[in-house]
């Protein structure tokens, strides 16, 4: 083998060789597998391409082992997978492709391992491995996959131009290749991806997705975005990003452009966790400050009411993305909503009124909040960063504290809507709403403690300015 198999994997290739044998097919490991296992990234699946029926060489590999896998085929493609413990692999038979212009999806033959590795969308994914008894182990590399490796470099087997005109998704996963894996995409190919940016329109929207929360969840997306703001792509498939690019000046006045701000504050906060949602938050952070930016005189640049306008955007952003208009949404929605808040705190004498407010508003997310903010300071003035994280850190501290005392962040109302009704003798209405409003105003502006029994004083002070009167 030219390159390096734990034990099991190794076992599963015998027996999927001795298979192939048995069948006499001739049959490859080829892909996403080998291309990792040269670079040296963990990989938990493996494809396999025969010169044969795919599905029934995946049956005959499914038989020897014990207990015997499920096989999972799909007769319209010929594919069919097995699952081994967590290894997963996958079986087709090699295929000769031609394009029409209208589509991304192509007429299929079957063709060599020759006519299957030209379909392969980037010469580190053309390589293949022979699994066959006369050259066990052998690298075939037509297209100096391996060399490119080496080089970091991503281009496409064929010429570019053909190949993202064929599929163009192969743009996006060439863009996501380049962020996954630090590599360069080749000039030509670049150009090429430039040149047919326009031709995005014909993929899915779910396919497209895909390769964006791939890009998210790399250790660096920055790379991504840039990529896609430089080859066009993103002007068609997410023009709100693209409206964030660029400084404006006015009487020698600028302001930092928001577009590079912004992925560096999705790098940020991509060092502290891998959650795509707050990796989606940091992105859309500011994604209203194009619509609400102004120049006042004396003042500068200012971009008043972007964290509420930029909200407002989320959920059409997700609709248009076809990401999921679920909780994920609502909690992206909130961080950018508040994501001005603790830094705010830190202009005025804080309160532990402020701090309250802030923790109510931000409930169980706040350290989400915090983390988001902390990757929002991008200044490249030392002297600014030092004092940002100095505020920054006493916000933190602040929250802390008083969710010690208070106990705010998860704050259930001392007093029901039902208690307020059955006290007082009220059906649902509006003194009901005012009560409960006056309590949870009293409590986060600390005129009475987040107790029960103050609470229900402050009910019974409250009904008598409202003129209820209690049933007994
Ligand atoms: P990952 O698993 O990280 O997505 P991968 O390279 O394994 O990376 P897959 O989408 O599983 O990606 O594809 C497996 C292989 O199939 C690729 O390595 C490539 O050779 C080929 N391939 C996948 N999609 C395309 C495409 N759109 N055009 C041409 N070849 C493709």
């Amino acid at each position: 083998m030219q390159i390096v198999c734990t034990d099991r994997e190794l076992l599963i290739f015998e027996k999927i060789a001795a298979a192939a044998q048995s069948l006499e097919v001739p049959c490859y490991l080829i892909g996403g597998f080998v291309r990792d296992k040269i670079i040296g990234r963990p990989t938990k699946d493996a494809d396999i391409v025969c010169m044969g029926d795919g599905i029934e060489l995946a049956h005959r590999v499914a038989a020897s082992f014990q207990p015997k896998p499920t096989v999972a085929y799909f007769k319209t493609f010929g594919t069919a997978q097995i699952k081994l413990e967590d290894f997963e692999v996958e079986f087709v038979g090699a295929r000769k492709e031609s394009y029409s212009h209208h589509s991304r999806k192509p007429e299929v033959e079957p063709g060599s391992i020759e006519d299957d590795q030209d379909r392969r969308d980037f010469t580190i994914n053309a390589l293949a491995i022979s699994l066959n008894k006369e050259d066990f182990g052998m690298l075939i590399d037509p297209f100096n996959g391996m060399k490119d490796i080496d080089a970091k470099t991503i281009q496409t087997p064929l010429p570019p131009l053909q190949t993202f005109s064929d599929d163009p998704l192969r743009m996006m996963r060439a863009i996501r290749f380049a962020t996954q894996l630090h590599f360069t995409i080749a000039e030509e190919t670049f150009q090429a991806i430039k040149d047919n940016a326009h031709r995005i329109k014909i993929v899915s929207q779910e396919r497209i997705t895909d390769e964006l929360n791939k890009i998210m969840l790399t250790d660096q997306p920055s790379i991504g975005w840039d990529l896609l703001f430089r080859s066009g792509l993103l002007h068609i498939i997410f023009p709100q990003m693209v409206d964030l690019y660029g400084a404006e000046y006015v009487d020698g006045k600028g302001h930092k452009d928001n577009f590079y701000h912004t992925i560096q504050v999705l790098d940020n906060i991509a060092k502290n966790t891998d959650d795509l949602w707050l990796r989606w938050a940091a992105l859309l952070h500011d994604i209203g400050k194009p619509a609400t930016k102004k120049f006042e005189e004396g003042h500068g640049w200012t971009f008043h009411g972007h964290e509420v306008v930029g909200a407002r955007m989320v959920p059409k952003i997700f609709t248009r993305l076809k990401l999921p208009l679920n909780e994920k949404m609502k909690l992206v929605q909130k961080l950018v909503m508040l994501h001005l808040r603790p830094i705010s705190l830190t202009k005025e004498n804080i309160t532990d009124s402020a701090i309250r407010r802030l923790l109510f508003d931000a409930g169980e997310d706040i350290e989400s909040l915090m983390m988001l903010c902390n990757a929002d300071i991008t200044s490249k003035n030392p002297n600014k960063v030092k004092r940002f994280m100095q505020n920054f850190e006493m916000v933190h501290n602040r929250l802390q504290e008083v969710e010690e005392s208070d106990k705010i962040r998860n704050w259930q109302p001392p007093i029901s809507g039902e208690m307020i009704m059955e006290k007082f003798g009220l059906n649902p209405s509006k003194p009901v709403g005012l009560i409960k409003d006056a309590i949870r105003e009293a409590i986060l502006d600390g005129i009475i403690p987040n107790d029960f029994d103050a609470a229900y004083q402050f009910m019974l002070q409250k009904a008598v300015e409202l003129n209820l009167q209690a049933v007994e």
